[in-house]
């Protein structure tokens, strides 16, 4: 394999979160928070465990990196995320003067770095982001392909059992009918009555 710059190793450390997400069936997306070449803060989706909408990768990360630096201001830090920002942690990131963000795959749906709308370049605010767009997208976007894709062969199979959980309900409730019939009940009456005599 070729050597690694720092963005992939950065990167990377964002997909390893993502995984993490993944192993407890949430979206996978991980994100990192660098500065001075060192991660201040990591986060991972948590929205469903959580129960809080709040618990995304980057709000997650931005938390823990504005402790590490005692300042709501992350003005020279580069976030690393795995999917495009939506409009809340896009806002965050305005909001936090992050002066970059490398993306590593777009989200058509709900992106809010170019995709649906782009807050990183919106001449209105007074902070723009630069972005960079790409880096490993290949990989995050398949691990998320990969994550729902096993979502749907999961809810199949879960569908299936439950169909096949309930046909043998009626297999039981059958046989038990059959059973009513039984030439069992004689034989176990005459028991009886043998017993009595
Ligand atoms: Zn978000």
């Amino acid at each position: 394999m070729a050597r690694m710059t720092q963005e992939e190793r950065f990167m990377r450390e964002a997909i390893r979160l993502a995984k993490k997400a993944a192993a407890l069936k949430e979206v996978p997306i991980g994100c990192v928070i660098v500065h001075d070449g060192k991660i201040i803060g990591r986060g991972y989706n948590r929205r469903t465990i959580d129960k809080n909408v709040l618990a995304h990768a980057e709000i997650v990360a931005i938390r823990k990196a504005c402790r590490v630096l005692g300042d709501w201001r992350l003005e020279d830090c580069t976030m690393y995320v795995t999917l495009e920002p939506c409009p809340m942690c896009a806002g965050a990131i305005v909001q936090a003067r992050v002066p970059k963000v490398v993306i590593a795959c777009m989200n058509p749906k709900a992106g809010c770095a170019g995709s649906v709308l782009d807050m990183f370049h919106e001449d209105g605010f007074n902070h723009q982001v630069e972005t960079e767009v790409g880096l490993m997208g290949e990989v995050c976007s398949q691990m998320l392909k990969d994550f729902f894709k096993e979502l749907r062969e999961e809810g199949k199979r879960k569908k299936k059992e439950a169909k096949d959980r309930e046909a043998g309900r009626h297999e039981e409730a059958g046989a038990g009918m059959s059973g009513d019939h039984d030439p069992h009940d004689p034989v176990h009456e005459s028991g009886h009555g043998d017993k009595t005599e």
